[in-house]
């Protein structure tokens, strides 16, 4: 393993199932990721599922404290609607038997519309599954209204988009994040708050004490900044994002994509001091 170490657990199911002990032995949960996005045929597809279901087994039979998380494009949603909702539900009726919670990643907006009308197809059905949304979109309010009360987990965006169709400045897109996150407070139930950003973390924080009804979890990268993390769990509900597969290039790009962004970033802060 070079640099994908920092990010991902390994290569194996065996390598997720003992990445997720360890973090459940400091009182921390985990979102178990089978790597994999855009696949193009049937047969590939097919193999997330089965994948997907050695995972739930893995969660059952290891005690796990976990949930999955996946994507539908993983699934086929790229070229078959239906065939991703007819892969999803096979996942989520398997883990609904086994007790195990499944959220759908939030993918480029291309994908966002067909993802959320296959998410509230599942939802109707199931209520172990709940859906990312993309602070950075315009649209995103639009969306959580929607969504209605279902989980959602708020993310800022991992991906370049056009500007008709999200914003572009760091400024408008924290803007966003910090307004969707305070709605979520306000409607209470179930969400996660996925961001690593210590101005946010210490909002969320606060209006968690205000809103009681609120059910926050708070969900972390694995390999951004864990120690860090880890000790939040004695006071909070604490997850971990733990991917792993042979299919990491994507997911290891984007994260060093931010990293560049971050040292750019404190360089120019830097330079204004
Ligand atoms: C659990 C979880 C699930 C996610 N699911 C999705 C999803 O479904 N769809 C989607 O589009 N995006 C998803 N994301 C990614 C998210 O959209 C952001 O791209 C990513 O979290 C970085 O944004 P931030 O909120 O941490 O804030 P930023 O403002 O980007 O970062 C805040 C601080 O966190 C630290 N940091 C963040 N990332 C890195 C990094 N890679 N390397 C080093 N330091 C870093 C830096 O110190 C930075 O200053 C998810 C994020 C989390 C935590």
């Amino acid at each position: 393993m070079l640099q994908e170490k920092r990010w991902i657990a390994g290569y194996t199911l065996a390598s997720g199932v003992a990445r997720c002990r360890a973090l459940n032995r400091h009182g921390v949960r985990c979102l178990i990721n089978f790597l994999g996005e855009h696949c193009k045929d049937v047969e590939s597809c097919d193999f997330g599922v089965s994948e997907y279901s050695r995972v739930i087994r893995a969660i059952k039979n290891n005690k796990l404290d976990a949930a999955i998380s996946f994507k539908l494009s993983q699934l086929g949603l790229g070229f078959s609607a239906g065939l991703a909702l007819r892969n999803a539900e096979r996942i989520i009726s398997l883990a609904e038997k086994s007790g195990v919670f499944c959220w759908l990643d939030g993918e480029k907006s291309e994908l966002t519309g067909r993802e959320q009308k296959v998410f509230l197809k599942l939802r109707a059905k199931h209520a172990n599954v709940g859906i990312a949304l993309i602070a950075g979109l315009r649209d995103a309010p639009r969306q959580l209204a929607k969504l209605g009360d279902t989980p959602v987990r708020l993310v800022k965006g991992a991906y370049e988009e056009q500007e008709s169709v999200a914003f572009t400045t760091r400024r408008e897109i924290d803007a966003a994040f910090g307004e969707l996150m305070r709605l979520l407070f306000q409607r209470g139930g179930r969400f996660a708050v996925a961001t690593h950003d210590p101005a946010f973390l210490k909002q969320a924080f606060e209006l968690e004490k205000e809103n009681k009804k609120a059910k926050v979890e708070y969900q972390f990268l694995f390999g951004v900044d864990d120690a860090r993390f880890l000790k939040l769990a004695r006071s909070h509900c604490i997850v971990f994002y733990v991917p792993y597969g042979l299919e990491f290039h994507h997911y290891v790009r984007r994260r060093l994509e931010e990293q560049r962004r971050f040292r750019q970033t404190s360089k120019q802060l830097v330079r204004h001091l």
